[in-house]
């Protein structure tokens, strides 16, 4: 009998032994495992013992235990310890030991694994590391399906992540879109509601800290719920408001209103007291009933220039009555003896910082830097103009940024307020990754952003995103962990690693396509198309696209179905469809980019009709409801 040791009776305690159990029994090809618990230390050669670093006297470097993650991995003849800084470190542990004996995980998923055959006897590994950034998560978007949610969540501590965040006060509208199938006319709709949302909400959070994530919650929704009206997506309702939340609202342009009949995207008045007392307590409300949620956010109506102009609320700045908010906020955690991290948003008017020397609890208070129309065809790392000082703030006359180097402009004078902990909260695999279907160029880009974090003075990524981007590859999602946890690791020897697990012996033909296509690409195009969709370059590079699946074709044709192994030949299934995908695709943005309107419509609809045809096969990868939505209804593209 080989013997697991665990040290903690804790859920997550017990999922890290069952793990380390499936993977060994897989590995060795001998079902002789088994676990226990106790409550000292077996010595080292006993078998693997699960536990605290703290609690086998092994020194962690990391500034708070809870939060930070740091593994110790000393394994000799299969024997040994695999220890963290808390149980979720233990767990990404367990990953970093199998990592390191040659296996991968390269896609949410048993058929996204590579896993190596060996004998237990010959298993050495030494491993000590703490983790590059604190927050490395993924925020959910798009339309999911509950297996879809559940798989991203079990895959992200196998790559090194430690967060999910999960908007809205239920995921309902994103599990909705999946469901409803709206967008695919070859799909009949499914029965869903709002309970169903809610429940499915729940039981991710359960299975969150299973894994033991640190757990996000809410972040829309909070103004409107505050006057019981339930904000869980961005959809037009006729709702005719009644005189008390009619005082709460904001006054723009002389009129009490829901901002575009949105409830989620509705300012209230915020320096009424009423509104301060009850958007307060409803978020400590919610802080009591839900101890799974590690950070709530506390953010506002999600649209902008349409904040309060009444007489009260011009005496101060957006920010300012925004800060004073949160700061109730704080007191009245404190009070409550409640822990939960507050998360505070720069984000549209928010990006202001308060305009007089104000003083909040680095122990509450987590900033989100959230560069929401910033562009990606440049890093971080690239900017060279960050401006000194910021275009002066008006009220309900503020442009957004598109620059990288004016948001860090606006990042610098809130840090020189704010020395707390931070994160980035970026859109790499919110919509942009759409515009690089080689999926090359944009983890170039997420490697060079996150290798630059720390000059930035930010801690780490909550990835705002849809949870199916793994079309044709995950190299992007596995760029920004694997990157997250240890940012020395460069991107060619990442990225090879990475295709050479999932493609095999031509996975060097399979970069030179990805390459060829990222040359063919170009981000921006389909992130903000300039005037009228016209650009010579973007018309004539987007060709390249179909020169580059004819040259790949034959590889693909040898290697489609040649492999024993189910993820080798998934990863291969998924380029035959890729050539299509990158045909109609390179079609289409080439007319689009060259006025030809009849012809990029017609691409288009080709283009659509693949997808949506073709969703079964896709749907753990591709995210077509967002794919098509995004497209028609954010760049006016259409389907003839
Ligand atoms: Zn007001």
């Amino acid at each position: 009998m080989n013997h697991i040791f665990r040290t903690s009776n804790s859920e997550t305690a017990k999922y890290s032994a069952r793990e380390l159990a499936k993977y060994l029994t897989a590995i060795t090809g001998s079902n002789t495992f088994a676990i226990e618990c106790v409550t000292q230390l077996p010595k080292r050669d006993a078998g693997i013992t699960l536990c605290l670093m703290q609690d086998a006297g092994i020194p962690t470097d990391v500034e708070n235990t809870e939060l930070d993650d740091a593994i110790f991995v000393d394994i000799k003849a299969g024997c040994g310890i695999i220890a963290g800084s808390n149980e979720r470190a233990v767990l990404i542990g367990v990953y970093q030991f199998l990592t390191a004996l040659g296996c991968r995980f390269l896609r949410p998923g048993d058929d996204g694994e590579i896993l190596v055959r060996m004998p237990l006897n010959e298993m050495n590994v030494h491993l000590e590391h703490t983790a590059s950034y604190r927050h490395r998560g993924v925020c959910i978007e798009g339309a999911d399906s509950y297996e879809n949610v559940v798989d991203m969540l079990h895959w992200l501590p196998k790559v090194g992540g430690n967060s999910y965040f999960a908007q809205f006060p239920t995921s309902y509208t994103f599990f909705n879109q999946w469901y409803s199938h709206k967008k695919n006319a070859f799909k009949q709709p499914e029965y869903f509601d709002r309970e169903i949302g809610a429940e499915m909400t729940q039981n991710a959070a359960q299975e969150a800290k299973r894994a033991g994530l640190l757990y996000h919650a809410v972040g829309h929704g909070w103004t409107c719920g505050c006057l019981g009206i339930e904000g869980l997506n961005w959809e037009p309702q006729k709702i005719e408001l009644n005189e008390d939340q009619k005082e709460c609202v904001a006054l723009v342009n002389g009129q009490r209103v829901l901002f575009g009949d949105i409830a989620v995207d509705t300012n209230l008045c915020y320096s009424s007291e009423k509104v301060r007392q009850r958007l307060t307590d409803f978020v400590v409300e919610y802080a009591k009933e839900h101890p799974e949620a590690d950070y709530i956010h506390l953010w506002i109506a999600d649209n902008f220039n349409n904040h309060c102009e009444c007489e009260r609320c011009q005496t101060m700045t957006p920010t300012d009555w925004y800060v004073s908010l949160i700061q109730l906020l704080d007191e009245k955690l404190t009070a409550n003896k409640l822990p939960t991290r507050i998360v505070f948003l720069l984000y549209f008017e928010l990006l202001w910082p308060p305009t007089s020397p104000v003083k909040l609890n680095t122990d509450r208070f987590t900033l989100m830097f959230a560069p929401f129309t910033r562009t990606f065809g440049q890093s971080y790392a690239e900017c060279t103009q960050i401006p000194q000082t910021l275009p002066e703030f008006h009220r309900n006359q503020v442009k957004l940024p598109e620059k990288v180097d004016d948001y860090i402009g606006h990042l610098h004078a809130w840090q020189a307020v704010f020395d707390g902990d931070s994160f980035d909260y970026d859109y790499y695999l919110g919509c942009a990754h759409f515009g690089d279907p080689s999926y090359y160029k944009i983890s170039q880009l997420i490697s060079r952003d996150v290798k630059y974090l720390k000059e930035m003075g930010i801690n780490g990524i909550i990835s705002c995103q849809v949870m199916r981007a793994f079309f044709p590859n995950g190299l992007p999602n596995y760029t920004m962990m694997q990157t997250l946890w240890d940012d020395s690791i460069e991107f060619d020897a990442l990225s090879d690693d990475y295709y050479s697990h999932l493609y095999g012996e031509d996975w060097k033909a399979c970069k030179t396509y990805f390459k060829s296509l990222a040359d063919c690409v170009d981000v921006a195009f389909w992130q903000v198309p300039p005037k009228g969709f016209r650009s010579e370059d973007v018309a004539v590079k987007a060709l390249g696209m179909l020169e580059a699946a004819d040259a790949f074709e034959p590889v693909v044709m040898e290697n489609l179905g040649k492999y024993d192994n189910p993820t080798l030949n998934l990863s291969w299934d998924y380029l035959s469809y890729h050539l299509t995908y990158c045909r109609l695709y390179g079609r289409f943005v080439s007319a689009k980019a060259s006025g030809d309107e009849m012809t990029a419509n017609l691409y288009w609809s080709q283009f659509k009709d693949f997808v949506c045809e073709n969703e079964d096969a896709l749907q753990r990868v591709l995210d077509v409801y967002y794919l098509t939505h995004n497209a028609e209804y954010a760049k006016k593209y259409r389907k003839i």
